[in-house]
């Protein structure tokens, strides 16, 4: 707080002092002076962030669609149209300046495109940092809350639905926090999308498809998505699928309270569908053989759950900022997933293009030779499959009365659940290769290719809800002598210590969710969710490599011939 107001003290004091300077100086500026003032005006990259522009590599994200018929071809042309909008709403939530002036004021093709990327003028995979000039560090609650709120403010104001998933906090006219609704906040893109959905729905050959779409267009204009999540999870036939509305929490990241929107259209891959499906029947006995206390896996898994294997054509708003997620695993609603389980979205075309375009050259940069071969598609395919299907298992309630494990652990509930799905997802591939379910690969592949894809995470930076489980992780599994560094800093996983360090880890975090321990997880997170010096280093190897962060998408109808 001293520092900010320190800030904005030296910086009235230099308006004034411009103020001042041109009422004194009546001489009409030189032509010299008006260029250097429009140059200040305009958005610059600052130098630091040279290096930046080139972390994304472009892919073109295409799918087979020779088999689909005519009305499908119009219905995935009309849910990329609905998806558009989801991305101007998710630019509104995080950026409170307007996405066209904005971007049409970036002079450099390569810094616009990085904006573009980033949703606004923040650095999403290095911590939020302010990357153009003459702008503000990024709010933590984004733009779902005013910005001169305090969380003080927040906590000592009654007010009803305060913790909703879809309604922004604003000021009333007496200057009072009030919620707005987000289908009154952002009516016209709503009722807009609504719309989209409602035609879409006449061309979907598959009936309970169109029926869910017509729900989803109800669920946008009244704010109540759960009727829409059970149709979905409902839904099992349909060939053509689509994530769209306020889903995810993590751009709110000064509670985790509130949706952020976005949308992917979907193509399932059937034949991999079959074979996903065959483990996700052993969630039950797997919960059961959790490394912990009984009361802490007495909840059933849901059992109706899911897994699918799909192609994705299109990601927009909240999926397509900074890094791109590449398995889903919804709905959230706790109530549906008591009931239905959850449904696990793999989406195969965009994780292959990241395994070949990331993940084999940084294990040729970072892992010892003898275990590099130990890096392979099928172990980053399960491990990421995997972490998908163990968001189902543990706990979601607390044992102590404090509600959900969401409400109870705050802004720390997704990176320790992130967190625990990592781990719990690795319990799981070494549970079904033991049982002889799992039939492809080694453990040395499963553990190699998850250090390899820890690397990987840890380059977005430890601001993300996944960034800073990655660092609870690694670090926790550097103490446990999982894994050592040789002098070379190339990187060796020791197998039995990893087994031992994977178990003992699910133990903590399971525990830290059941008691809902709050002040717990605030300590791990802040012991251990930093990068060190050395990993620093390492990571700036990669950086020297030229190996991409993540990956963008040319994507739309055009590359679809759509
Ligand atoms: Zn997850």
């Amino acid at each position: 707080m001293i520092f900010l107001k320190t800030k904005l003290t030296k910086l009235a004091a230099i308006i004034l002092a411009a103020t001042t300077l041109t009422a004194c100086n009546n001489e009409p500026k030189s032509q010299q002076e008006l260029t250097s003032q429009k140059q200040q005006a305009t958005p610059q990259l600052l130098p630091e962030f040279n290096h930046r522009l080139d972390i994304y590599k472009e892919v073109t994200l295409t799918a087979d669609l020779s088999h689909l018929s005519a009305n499908q071809k119009q219905l995935l042309s009309l849910l990329i149209d609905a998806s558009k909008i989801m991305d101007d709403l998710f630019w509104q939530q995080a950026f409170s300046q307007e996405k066209k002036p904005f971007l049409a004021s970036i002079n450099d093709d390569k810094v616009r495109r990085f904006a573009e990327i980033n949703y606004g003028p923040w650095d999403r995979l290095d911590g939020d940092k302010v990357f153009i000039s003459g702008q503000k560090e990024k709010a933590h609650g984004a733009q779902f809350y005013p910005s001169d709120m305090t969380k003080e403010e927040f906590e000592q104001t009654v007010l009803a639905g305060k913790n909703g998933f879809y309604s922004v906090i604003r000021r009333n006219n007496e200057g009072k926090l009030t919620t707005v609704a987000y289908s009154e906040a952002y009516s016209d893109e709503i009722n807009r999308t609504a719309a989209i959905l409602e035609k879409a729905a006449t061309f979907a050959d598959d009936k309970e498809f169109a029926n869910y779409l017509i729900m989803r267009a109800t669920a946008l204009r009244t704010d109540n998505y759960q009727p829409s999540d059970f149709a979905w999870m409902e839904m099992k036939n349909n060939p053509i699928d689509v994530v769209i509305g306020p889903i995810e929490t993590y751009e709110d990241q000064l509670y985790g309270y509130r949706t952020a929107f976005e949308s992917y259209v979907l193509i399932k891959d059937l034949s991999w569908s079959e074979k996903l499906a065959k483990y996700a029947q052993y969630l039950p006995e797997l919960q059961k053989e959790l490394p912990v206390a009984q009361k802490y896996k007495s909840e059933i898994p849901g059992s109706d759950a899911d897994l699918n294997a799909y192609d994705v054509i299109y990601y927009a708003g909240h999926s397509n900022a900074g890094s791109k997620t590449i398995a889903i695993n919804l709905p959230n609603d706790e109530e549906v997933q008591l009931k239905k389980g959850t449904r696990r979205l793999q989406l195969k075309n965009a994780m292959r293009a990241k395994f070949d375009t990331i993940m084999l050259p940084i294990a040729s940069t970072l892992i010892v030779p003898e275990q590099r071969e130990n890096v392979t598609f099928t172990g980053f395919f399960a491990n990421t499959m995997f972490h998908e299907v163990a968001h189902g298992l543990g706990i979601k309630n607390t044992l102590n009365h404090q509600g959900t494990v969401r409400q109870a652990l705050k802004e720390h509930a997704s990176a320790l659940e992130e967190g625990k799905a990592d781990i719990l997802g690795l319990y799981m591939v070494r549970q079904l290769l033991d049982k002889g379910v799992i039939t492809e690969g080694k453990l040395e592949e499963y553990y190699t290719t998850f250090m390899a894809g820890i690397f990987r995470s840890v380059r977005f930076g430890a601001s993300s809800a996944h960034g800073k489980a990655n660092m609870v992780r690694f670090n926790y599994f550097q103490e446990k002598g999982a894994f050592s560094r040789n002098d070379q800093g190339l990187y060796r996983v020791n197998i039995n210590k990893m087994t031992a360090a994977i178990d003992s880890l699910s133990q903590l975090i399971l525990t830290l969710q059941g008691n809902g321990d709050y002040q717990g997880v605030d300590k791990l997170v802040k012991d251990s969710g930093v990068i060190s010096e050395t990993l620093a280093a390492d990571l700036a190897r990669l950086e020297t490599a030229n190996i991409p962060v993540d990956i963008t998408f040319k994507q739309g109808k055009k590359v679809l011939g759509l």
